[in-house]
């Protein structure tokens, strides 16, 4: 979709910090950080939301995960991460093209949920 933000950094139209890429996702630093080590990673296929997904979907979304994780660890994350998606309004997703956010640092996260 040519007006979507994540669909032109997927198609290198907007630069951004890419740290992987294969047929699949894309992953890069969030320009935003919320935490030291924030990185995002995105299908390369327009997929508005995690409520939007379908069964064709399933080895983009086992992707997402499994280069994220990789990533985050690469990264510095070598005492764990917190893994986000924002889904629709009530999930305050601010870009509707699936967004999975990993992030971590040397310190403890503030809490955001108990479990
Ligand atoms: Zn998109």
């Amino acid at each position: 979709m040519a007006d979507c933000i994540f669909c032109r950094i997927a198609a290198g139209a907007i630069p951004a910090k890419k740290l992987y890429e294969d047929d699949l996702v894309v992953a890069f630093h969030d320009i935003q950080p919320a935490a030291p080590i924030h990185i995002l990673v995105i299908p390369k296929a327009h997929v508005t939301s995690l409520a939007s997904v379908e069964s064709a979907h399933e080895a983009m979304l086992g992707r997402l995960l499994a280069v994220g994780s990789r990533l985050a660890k690469e990264q510095g994350c070598s005492d764990g991460f917190r893994t986000i998606v924002n889904t629709g309004r009530v999930g305050r997703q601010e870009v509707y093209h699936l967004p999975v956010h990993f992030l971590g640092g040397p310190d403890v996260l503030p809490p955001m949920l108990k479990h």
